[in-house]
């Protein structure tokens, strides 16, 4: 492995949670190993402590009761039975001098002196552990003081309990060994296992970064976190590929309809230079009427666009729909007042409060009014109404006019569509797209019903405050 693939490798999460998984482990299991050594140690330690305080109490009795000539017999009697390594009894004086004992050919190191500088546990007796710079294994000696003065001393080797400490660390030492490998396997198979969740979304984001916007993470059994991960990567991309197409239909609509009026400009700038001083001034009023379509074409776009992802902040304020139905008519009112038709309101006398930003939710019915009043011939009649239902505000404009085709009636709301029947009238495509585009973000919805017979029913529905 080259330096940087190993500083690379050095530096990556599954790497780094492998560490602290086994850290952690490695941590753990020292604990509970000195936890089970320390508690063996001082178990065993006890367990010595009683032997040897019940010898010593079985001893004095029999001193107290037959004398020295017992007592050395039971002393022989009972190192040959436990081992004259292992064990050594003795009787002092209040010198020091040895009075009976057990065989102390192994033991000769012992001093001829009490050992008196131990800790007493129990009335009587007083615990001594001796080591001796040139014996290896420590002595635990009991001594307990008789009638007369002389005293009894008890000892044992604690050889074979320091060599089971000693096999239990060489035992620790192997299996911490042998569960720290095992450990940071599993934990680097785990890392990997929760890791590969990661590198899926980021196999995807690569491919995705060379073009391929169709391209979705798949959902894997890493846990929750990683599928949740996943889904909301692919919801991005949903969005993004979403956006793509849109961005790239509006696009294509934009060229397509900007062409019309910029040729049209054209023409008239030609057409004024070719032509009579005169005729300049006419031409030249053609030449801004025809800026000004294509400006509000433009900004009607841009206002689609920003409201759409969510970059023009709607304002949130208690409004009364009824109001804003009555603003709109009186805007309208002279120009269906000229195409003589009759707008008729039916609304309740009950305030339709929604929470809502008044200006946009005007345009909206604003759109859809100019729409009624332009798709309907004269002598016609328009009926606006605002009522409340089911927690929602519905608005409805119903109109007698030419109504629209079976076919036409999904794609109206897109972008730059114009029905066959209304290429006549002048118009561009772009007032329902807005309509609906607000309405959207307040979190309703615009249904049409209409028949070439009967006319159209737009119906704006909004959710109450
Ligand atoms: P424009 O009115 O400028 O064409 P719109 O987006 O407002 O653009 O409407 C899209 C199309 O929906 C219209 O071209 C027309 O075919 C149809 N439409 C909208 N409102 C009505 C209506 N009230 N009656 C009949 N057709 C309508």
């Amino acid at each position: 492995m080259s330096l940087k693939k190993k500083a690379d490798f050095l530096r990556t999460t599954t790497f780094r949670l492998t560490l602290w998984y086994t850290t952690v482990f490695g941590g753990l299991s020292f604990v509970v190993f000195i936890i089970i050594y320390v508690s063996l140690m001082s178990h065993l330690k006890e367990q010595t402590d009683n032997e040897l305080l019940n010898k010593a109490k079985e001893f004095s009795v029999l001193y107290d009761n037959h004398g020295t000539q017992a007592l050395q017999s039971e002393f022989r009697r009972e190192s040959e039975s436990s081992g004259i390594k292992r064990v050594f009894f003795r009787l002092l004086s209040p010198q020091g001098e040895i009075l009976v004992s057990s065989d102390l050919r192994q033991w000769t190191w012992l001093k001829s002196s009490r050992n008196q500088s131990g800790y007493t546990v129990e009335k009587g007796f007083s615990f001594n552990t001796l080591s001796l710079p040139n014996h290896q294994h420590k002595v635990r000696v009991v001594s307990k003081f008789t009638i007369d003065g002389n005293m009894i001393e008890v000892g044992s080797s604690l050889q074979s309990n320091e060599l089971m400490m000693v096999k239990y660390r060489e035992i620790f030492g192997i299996a911490l060994m042998i569960m720290l490998i095992c450990g940071g396997f599993v934990a680097w198979l785990l890392a990997r296992k929760v890791m590969s969740g990661v590198c899926r979304v980021t196999q995807t984001a690569n491919r995705i970064r060379k073009g391929d916007l169709s391209r979705r993470v798949p959902l894997g059994n890493e846990g929750q976190e990683i599928d949740a991960l996943a889904v909301a990567f692919n919801g991005m991309l949903e969005r993004i590929e979403s956006l793509v197409g849109e961005l790239k239909q509006v696009t294509d609509n934009v060229a397509h309809e900007l062409r019309t009026p910029i040729t049209r400009i054209r023409g008239m700038a030609e057409m004024t230079l070719d032509g009579d001083i005169g005729e300049y001034r006419e031409l030249a009023a053609l030449v801004i009427e025809e800026s000004d379509r294509l400006i509000e074409m433009i900004n009607t776009m841009l206002e689609i666009a920003r409201t759409d992802l969510g970059v023009t902040q709607l304002a949130s304020d208690p409004l009364d729909l009824r109001k804003t139905i009555a603003e709109a008519i009186d805007l309208f009112k002279p120009l269906a007042e000229n195409k003589n038709i009759n707008i008729h309101v039916d609304t309740l006398s009950q305030d339709v409060i929604v929470k809502g930003d008044r200006s946009k939710l005007q345009r909206v019915v604003a759109n859809l009014l100019d729409n009624a009043i332009k798709y309907t011939s004269s002598g016609g009649k328009i009926v606006v109404s605002a009522r409340m239902e089911d927690l929602q505000a519905v608005i409805t404009i119903a109109d007698t006019g030419i109504g629209i085709d079976t076919n036409d009636i999904p794609k109206i709301f897109d972008r730059f569509y114009r029905g066959d029947k209304s290429r006549t009238t002048f118009g561009s495509g772009l007032g329902l797209s807005l309509a609906l585009t607000i309405v959207k973000a307040h979190g309703g919805d615009i249904t049409v019903d209409s028949s070439l017979d009967t006319g159209s029913v737009f119906t704006i529905i909004l959710p109450l405050t």
